[in-house]
């Protein structure tokens, strides 16, 4: 066992967690050195202050004061400074909602952006977002058959390439983060096994960043929507949240716990997809009786009208089994339910709870709910460019390659 100070939350601004934890989608690339130096502490600050507005999408310069504790004088400051490098905006606000003046409205400004890619077993999607999780275009780009690593990245790289060439003056592309169905390195941005692409150890990180000249980041797809859903979702108490996601590619789960993406050791962990739910179909990955071998999005296709309620019940028992062990290891507020999964609740609800009652604890199971995803077809693009927008987000006065509309790199 290892104690490693650097990998303490640092701090916590009542609400939203930021923090020097290496992990993903905090602050492994632009990791600050916490010092005492002004200097020091005013980029820490202004990473406070991005992070809110980013998370929040829209806060008041009251409204920020109040949850960093920082002085008047000093929000406006680092809102003025943030301004100034394009990243955030102020807005008059409507009437006041206390005697006295309103306080300005501080939101993301759309000209710091990154690219989302999501290779998938028929399609790779490309996306363009803003600060604020705001997805400013989605482009889905069908595939002849399983697309490999690089025609991944030579689909991405011209459609990136596109989006260029279409963006307004002043903007600017940060970073590409790539959302893919599979286990992903999470500091090589190497995918060491994606089953359903036939994808075996592909640096797709280091290829699309050769291929475009950007910064590239990979997760796995499932971790990217967990991340989405996090920061973004319209949950209560998502701070301890198993996030479920059944798609053409099988089941994967990405679990927040105490607010930070639970990675493992190398990125891997969320394979709920492959835990024995005591079936025995034949899966892919060689075992029996996996979660996604028992519950899949092509048996409720394939089965007719007068069985699906048959198999929807049996695939929520199965279901149930998975995410009653889950419950019992991480003791999770929200359970949420994405794809193909989302329909199951709906569609099988007591099969359902009674599963999760039978294979969970009675303390940790009274305290869980299960609800559907909230983001919809956007969440991937979300999440991953979540990974993209994360250097900047810890370190906003940080040098930060930008690539203009003109492929200038600044
Ligand atoms: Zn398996």
């Amino acid at each position: 066992m290892r104690l490693d100070l650097f990998c303490r939350r640092t701090y916590d601004v009542t609400g939203t967690t930021v923090n020097s934890h290496p992990c993903q989608y905090h602050s492994e690339r632009g990791q600050m050195r916490i010092g005492t130096s002004t200097d020091d502490v005013r980029r820490r600050n202004l990473s406070v202050v991005l992070t809110l507005v980013h998370r929040h999408r829209l806060l008041s310069r009251a409204d920020l004061t109040r949850r960093t504790g920082l002085s008047r004088s000093t929000v406006k400051a680092l809102v003025e400074e943030l301004a100034g490098a394009g990243l955030v905006e102020e807005v008059e606000a409507g009437a006041p909602s206390q005697v006295g003046r309103p306080s300005p409205i501080v939101r993301p400004q759309a000209r710091t952006l990154a690219v989302a890619v999501n290779p998938e077993v028929d399609a790779i999607t490309i996306g363009l977002v803003a600060l604020g999780g705001r997805v400013l275009a989605m482009k889905r780009r069908p595939t002849a058959g399983i697309p490999s690593a690089a025609e991944t990245v030579t689909v991405a790289a011209r459609a990136i390439a596109g989006m260029r060439r279409a963006l307004d003056p002043g903007c600017s592309i940060d970073a590409i983060g790539v959302a893919v169905p599979g286990l992903v390195h999470a500091s090589d941005k190497t995918v060491q096994l994606a089953p359903h692409l036939d994808w075996h150890d592909e640096s797709i990180g280091q290829m699309l960043s050769a291929a475009t000249g950007l910064p590239v980041f990979a997760v796995n797809d499932a971790n990217a929507g967990a991340i989405a859903e996090h920061i973004f979702g319209s949950h209560l108490d998502p701070d301890h949240m198993i996030y479920v996601n059944g798609g053409a590619s099988g089941i994967g789960a990405g679990f927040v716990v105490a607010g930070e993406l639970l990675e493992g050791a190398a990125g891997y962990a969320g394979e709920l997809g492959h835990t024995f739910v005591g079936g025995v179909g034949l899966c892919h990955c060689g075992r029996t009786g996996c979660l996604e071998t028992e519950v899949s999005q092509a048996q409720i296709s394939a089965a007719g009208a007068g069985t699906k309620s048959i198999i929807v019940e049996r695939q929520a028992q199965y279901l149930g089994i998975a995410l009653g062990n889950a419950i019992n290891m991480l003791n999770p507020q929200l359970i949420v339910l994405g794809g193909f999964l989302r329909e199951i609740p709906e569609l099988a609800p007591q099969t359902l709870l009674d599963a999760v009652a039978r294979h969970s604890l009675r303390g940790p199971n009274d305290m869980v709910r299960i609800v559907p995803a909230s983001l919809g077809a956007e969440t991937l693009m979300i999440g991953a460019a979540e990974l993209a927008f994360a250097p900047l987000l810890s370190d906003p006065a940080g040098d930060h390659q930008r690539i203009d509309g003109d492929n200038a790199v600044r």
